[in-house]
C-alpha cells in the first residue's frame, strides 16, 4: 500500500475518533463526571435504579401475598377434602360394617333366603358356612341360621351334583359398587406425603379414624387384600358348587382356616 494513503487514512480515523468522543458522554467508569451531560446521565440512571428497586420491592410484596393466598387456599381445600373423607368414612361405618368381623365389608355377598338377604364379607360368610361343615363327613349337622336374623338356610346336598340354584349366597353388586366408591373417596388418588407434615385439623400425634384408610394406609391395604381373597374364594366355590365332592369341600374348609 502507498505510504501517503496510509498516513491520510490514519489522520482521517484520528479526526473521526476525536469528534466522536466529544459528542459522546463520558463512560460510567469515570469517577469524576467531566461534563453536565454525564452528570445528567448519572442522575437519570440513579432515578431509574431507584424506580426499578421500587418495582422489584412491589413485585416481591405481590409474590409474598400470592403465596400466602395459595397457602390459605391449599389449607381450605385440605380441610374440605378431610370433611369429605370423614363423611364417606362415616357412611362406610354406618352402612357397611360386617356383622361377622365388625370391620368394613370387603366383597359383599348376601345370604339367599327370601326372608333374609343379609350381607357380609364374602370371606366371612364362607368361613361361617364352612365352619358348620363336619370335616369327617362333609355334611352340615347343626342348622344354618343367618348370624343376624336367624333365618334358616337349607342344608346343601352332601354329594354332587347340586343344582346351581341351591348355592346359598349371591353377590350384592349394589353394595359392592357403593363400597368401592366410598373407599375410593376416603383413600384419595395420591399416597399421602411424609408423615411429619403437620395436620391442620388435629394436634400432632392425634390420628383421625379414616387416616389408616388413605391410599397405601394399613387399613386400606388390608381391605384390598380381604377383598381380593374373598372375591377369589367365593367365585371358586360358586363355580365348583355343582360338582364339588367331599375332598374339595374339605380343601375349601382348610383353605378358609375354619
Ligand atoms: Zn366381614
Ligand atoms: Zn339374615
Ligand atoms: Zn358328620
Amino acid at each position: 500500500m502507498d505510504t501517503s494513503v496510509e498516513e491520510e487514512t490514519d489522520k482521517g480515523l484520528r479526526t473521526l475518533r476525536s469528534n466522536n468522543r466529544a459528542s459522546l458522554p463520558a463512560p460510567r467508569s469515570t469517577n469524576k463526571p467531566t461534563s453536565a451531560v454525564s452528570e445528567k446521565l448519572e442522575k437519570t440512571l440513579a432515578r431509574r435504579e431507584s424506580e426499578l428497586k421500587r418495582k422489584i420491592d412491589k413485585l416481591n410484596d405481590e409474590i409474598a401475598a400470592a403465596s400466602k393466598r395459595e397457602e390459605e387456599a391449599t389449607k381450605i381445600i385440605k380441610e374440605r377434602d378431610d370433611r369429605t373423607r370423614s363423611t364417606a368414612y362415616e357412611q362406610l361405618e354406618n352402612n357397611f360394617t360386617c356383622a361377622l368381623c365388625y370391620d368394613i365389608m370387603a366383597c359383599p355377598w348376601s345370604l339367599n333366603h327370601p326372608a333374609c338377604g343379609h350381607t357380609f364379607c364374602a370371606e366371612c360368610i364362607l368361613k361361617w358356612f364352612f365352619s358348620g361343615m363336619h370335616r369327617a363327613c362333609g355334611t352340615w349337622h347343626a342348622s344354618l341360621d343367618c348370624p343376624i336374623c336367624r333365618s334358616t338356610l337349607t342344608h346343601p346336598r352332601p354329594t354332587p351334583p347340586r343344582p346351581v340354584l341351591t348355592f346359598p349366597f349371591s353377590p350384592n353388586r349394589v353394595a359392592d359398587a357403593a363400597l368401592k366408591d366410598l373407599i375410593a373417596v376416603v383413600a384419595g388418588k395420591e399416597k399421602p406425603k411424609a408423615k411429619k407434615k403437620v395436620r391442620s385439623l388435629t394436634k400432632p400425634g392425634v390420628t383421625l379414624p379414616w387416616e389408616a384408610w388413605l391410599l397405601g394406609g394399613s387399613a386400606h391395604t388390608e381391605w384390598l387384600a380381604r377383598d381380593d381373597r374373598g372375591r377369589f374364594m367365593v367365585n371358586e366355590v360358586a363355580k365348583g358348587w355343582q360338582t364339588m365332592d367331599y375332598d374339595l369341600l374339605v380343601i375349601t374348609k382348610e383353605t378358609l382356616g375354619v
